[in-house]
């Protein structure tokens, strides 16, 4: 680790002008990746400006809308556990507690969430190539070991993907982003706040240089009679997902009026295919349906070797997802529904 400065920001406006004051700033809140990166030699910020401070990032609220602000320095643990979380937005509170550990979840928050980078090993082992890390050295993964990695929206430069298991719900939930800047605030759609590898994967998402995550709004529905977050992995304690499924839906008279489905563990960004989710409407929700979703969602998947095998489990994954959804009180750590 390097020498660096410390600053304790009072203000939003504060902690983005400290942070726009020098190229090699970082804001910190949880730092549960942060630190992580920093002892792996990854980034070596000369400034630290600490917003765990800023008391107004710190709550929840109910919006006029009848939606849920997430601030963005809430902890991931104090998110999964707050009743309104707990009642009206249970997808979003069973990813939260499939991710990390106790611990990480109560140093980890939701703005902090949004931005951790890819656990490919590669990105993480200072002495390999890695375009991810240093553009245009190479993607040594594609022809390595690639068992994590992507079968969709990968690029020729990268075949990295996104951790969180938070932000799969977020997506299926169709959250938006609240940030700030040097010019002000803005608005940006969960679809659109984590970008695609392309020809620059070393950029993750598409926050503007000194923008700070003030909040994660949620809408006024959040599935909670019909939803369910599944989790594949190698062990299931503190593992990332091979594949996640958040399923979540609205029933008109046993037939689907309404359907989002998001998987994690498979691409750069949380993955979705509105295509999938409108062949739904009007169906009854049963493993046939959930299959021709899956078909839908897959159908331009690829696997690199080592993880030929996601794009099998990812299918099954959104039809046993499916049918855990309809009846999500009965939803336990190894529930399997009769397919
Ligand atoms: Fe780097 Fe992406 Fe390739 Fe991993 S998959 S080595 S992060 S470029």
């Amino acid at each position: 680790m390097n020498n660096f400065k410390y600053l304790k920001a009072d203000t939003p406006a504060a902690a983005i002008a400290a942070v726009a004051d020098n190229a090699a700033s970082n804001f910190v809140a949880g730092g549960t990746n942060l630190i992580d990166l920093w002892k792996y030699d990854l980034t070596h910020p000369d400034r630290l400006v600490d917003i765990n401070g800023l008391s107004e990032l710190k709550t929840i609220t109910e919006l006029p809308d009848g939606g849920l602000r997430l601030g963005a320095l809430v902890s991931n643990a104090a998110t999964a556990h707050h009743a309104i979380v707990r009642e009206r937005y249970p997808l979003l509170s069973r990813a939260i507690l499939a991710g990390a550990t106790a611990q990480i979840r109560n140093s980890a928050t939701n703005g902090g969430n949004l931005l951790q980078r890819t656990r490919c090993y590669y990105f993480y082992d200072a002495a390999s190539p890695c375009n991810k890390r240093n553009p245009g050295s190479g993607c040594p993964a594609i022809e390595g070991h690639n068992r994590l990695h992507a079968i969709l929206g990968y690029s020729q430069k990268c075949i990295a993907v996104f951790p969180s298991d938070m932000c799969v719900a977020l997506a299926a939930l169709e959250a938006v982003v609240q940030v700030a800047g040097p010019d002000g605030s803005r608005e940006i759609s969960f679809s659109d706040f984590h970008r695609l590898p392309g020809d620059h994967p070393e950029r993750d998402n598409t926050l503007q240089p000194n923008e700070l995550i003030t909040s994660i709004d949620l809408p006024p529905t959040g599935f909670a009679p019909h939803h369910s977050y599944l989790k594949l992995r190698d062990r299931n304690s503190y593992a990332f997902a091979l594949v996640s499924v958040a399923t979540g839906f609205e029933l008109e008279n046993k037939t689907i009026k309404r359907a989002r489905i998001a998987l994690g563990g498979v691409a750069h960004q949380p993955w979705r295919v509105s295509a999938a989710e409108d062949l739904l409407v009007g169906k009854a929700p049963t493993a046939q349906s959930f299959g021709q979703a899956a078909g839908i969602i897959l159908a331009n998947a690829k696997g690199f070797g080592h993880n030929d095998f996601k794009i099998e489990l990812a299918r099954r994954a959104i039809i046993r997802n499916g049918l855990m959804a309809l009846n999500p009180s009965s939803q336990r750590p190894g529930a399997q529904p009769s397919l």
